[in-house]
Parts: C-alpha cells; structure tokens; sequence
C-alpha cells in the first residue's frame, strides 16, 4: 500500500520486505540488514527503526525516512476481567515525521481481540471494514463493507495484539473471524498468514490458524486450491435454508447443501477436521427441532461443532437462550453423536466476543462498563 503522498511504503507489507532488500543493496547495505529488521519487528517487538539498537544510526534515520512501520493508530484499549483485551484501531495513518501528506478518505476504524486461555493466547483479527454478509446478529456488518484490508493492515492488527503480552509469552492461535468475511479478502489474507506462519515471522503453526467463514463455495474452492494447511471454520447458525437465508441473508444465493459439499472437500484434500459453528438465538434457532435437524444435517462428518451462545449486541433485537435452552439443545446434539462443544462467552464485558466487533467509538455507558472491568 502507498500511503499518502510521501511515498513512504508500509514495511508490514509482505511485499514490502523485498523492496527493503532492493532499498538496502543501493543504500550499500549488507544484505543481512534486513533480517536483523524483520527479527526486530516479529521478535523484537520494536517500535520504531529507532528502537533497533544493533542498526548503525544513520541507517535507523534513513530507514524512518523510507519506510512506516505502523499505519494504525490504537485508539481505545479495553480489558476485561476474564483476561480479555481489544483494540480498536484508527485505519491509514501518517508517520509520525510527515510534514505533508493528504489523506485519501477519513480515517477508518477495525477492531481486534487478544484472548487468554490457560496457556493459550489467542488473538481474533478483522478482515475487512465492516462486512457485507449481514448476518442479523452481528454488529461488524451493520453499516456494510467499506473495503477490504491490506496484508499489512492484516499484519499490523497481528503485531499491535502481541505487544499486549508480556516479553516471555508468545502468541499461540489466530482465528480470522473477526470484522469482515475472510473468503471476501483471500488476496490479501493468504499473504498475511505466511507472515504469521513463518518461521521469521510470528512463527505460528498452521494447524493453530483457524479461517472462519459462512461459507462462500466458489473462494473455498479457491483456498482448496491455494492453500489448505489451515483450520476451517464454517459459520452455519441455522440448520435449514429457510432459516438460514433469514440469519445469514447471503445464504439465498447459495444454500447450505453447495457449502458442505465444498466444505468436505477442504476436508478430503486438508485432512483438517472441520468445525462448524453455530450461535444461539433466544428463540430464533435454539429449538429441540433445530437441534435434531442439525444433527442429521452433521452426522457422519468428521467435525466440530461449536456452539455460541449469543452476545448481545446494543440496538439488535436478539437475545441469549436461556440455560434451560441451552441444556435441552446440548443434549439432543450429544445423544445423536455429534461432537459438539459450547463455547464460554469471552470477552463479552467488552463487546469483544463472537459478532460484538464493530468499526465505531462505543456510548459512554460501555466504555465506563469496560474501563470499570477489574484486569
Ligand atoms: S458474523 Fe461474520 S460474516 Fe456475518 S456479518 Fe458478522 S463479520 Fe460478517
């Protein structure tokens, strides 16, 4: 991405680290400059080319000159008690030493979540501002898409969640099911998961990077193709076309038997046990039919089924099951033999949990709720 009229290149762009090469050679640098950079920015956890103390002065200035390291600006942090923290993030940014430049569009805004398990810290990242599904439980789609992010943007919303952690732990899971439709932006994610999966980069197993979808039969086929080390997610929410092309209305162009056709596929050339997942509605799609028609509907397959009980989310009409629901849905999945689980609400203090990510600044009430969360 070039970013304003600078002519400064976004370094967290993949792209990006062979133009540093090229930049290094005429600048009579020695090549192994740039992974002494690259070590810095994934390991290091710098800040600047300021901060890379074994880089020769001039070099660091000359270096700030050429290249933005950030182009987001964290502009609200909250924790929650259960450990979890999310960013909201002001999109396009100009580096710090610009003395001109012109802003292409008003800044835009993304959100990205760090979350504590156990041993496990895993970080939920956006994909796109907005999102144009419009599943009508969730607020990241509320407004549409705007775009798509870039590989570096993807990259930065990475790094800007692992610096959250102490210097000795290291970020273990991705799960790409943040704003946006992962299958949408393809392009630009597969680049960014390399960064995450390399080994000069986050260093991230691919068996722990999870892509989520709803389910976009022609771009899953692609991703068969490109790329299917990854784990894949498969949002269902309804066990039939007649309710799904209500909760998740860009199913009416596809339907659910075109998307497990192609979502066994993934499985037979990845070998990656699916997952599906599935959020609870109060009243919606949290009935003992639903249950049983699901279950027909996943029998037989290797997978998993992940079931969310819903986040509210301020302004939707839509509520959690109550636990009684919640129960009599479990058991009928578990006496049919589906291997089912039920996720814990994470994050949901601050808005961070499944389908709660959105692009604006939140009212008062939940940034006192967030900042009043004991962490
Ligand atoms: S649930 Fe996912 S796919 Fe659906 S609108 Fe929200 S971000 Fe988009």
């Amino acid at each position: 991405m070039q970013l304003y009229d600078t002519g400064m290149k976004h370094l967290l762009e993949p792209d990006t680290w062979k133009s540093l090469k090229v930049w290094l050679a005429e600048h009579d640098q020695r090549a192994f400059r740039a992974a002494q950079i690259r070590k810095w920015i994934f390991e290091g956890r710098a800040e600047s080319f300021e901060a890379m103390s074994d880089l020769p002065k001039a070099l660091r200035a000359e270096l700030a000159g050429a290249f933005q390291v950030w182009t987001s600006k964290v502009v609200r942090h909250q924790k929650s008690a259960d450990g979890t923290e999310k960013l909201l993030l002001e999109l396009n940014q100009p580096p710090p030493n610009a003395t001109q430049g012109v802003l292409y569009s008003a800044p835009e805004q993304i959100e990205c979540v760090l979350l504590r398990d156990g041993e496990r810290r895993s970080i939920c990242i956006s994909t796109q501002v907005g999102c144009a599904m419009g599943c009508v439980f969730c607020a990241s789609g509320l407004d549409g898409v705007d775009r798509n992010l870039t590989s570096g943007e993807i990259v930065e919303q990475m790094l800007l969640l692992q610096r959250l952690l102490p210097a000795e732990e290291r970020l273990s899971h991705i799960v790409v099911m943040g704003m946006g439709e992962p299958l949408a932006n393809l392009d630009n994610l597969l680049p960014a998961l390399n960064e995450a999966s390399a080994d000069d980069g986050l260093g991230i197993s691919h068996r722990r990077i999870t892509i989520s979808t709803v389910g976009l039969p022609k771009q899953l086929d692609r991703l068969c193709e490109l790329n299917t080390r990854y784990q894949l997610a498969v949002s269902l929410h309804a066990p039939n076309d007649e309710l799904r092309n209500r909760i998740v209305p860009v199913n009416k162009n596809i339907g659910l038997a075109d998307i497990l056709a192609t979502a066994d596929r993934y499985f037979d050339v990845s070998g990656r046990r699916l997952t599906f997942e599935y959020v609870l509605l109060a009243g919606i799609n949290d009935q003992p039919q639903h249950a049983r028609e699901l279950a027909a509907l996943l029998s037989g397959r290797t997978a998993l089924l992940n079931v969310i009980p819903y986040n509210p989310v301020a302004g939707l009409p839509y509520a959690t099951p109550s636990a009684a629901a919640i129960r009599k849905f479990r058991e009928i999945l578990v006496e049919a033999g589906i291997n089912v689980q039920f996720r814990e609400r994470k994050g949901d203090a601050i808005n961070a949990a499944c389908g709660q990510l959105r692009r604006s600044t939140p009212g008062l009430s939940q940034i006192v709720e967030a900042t009043t969360t004991p962490c």
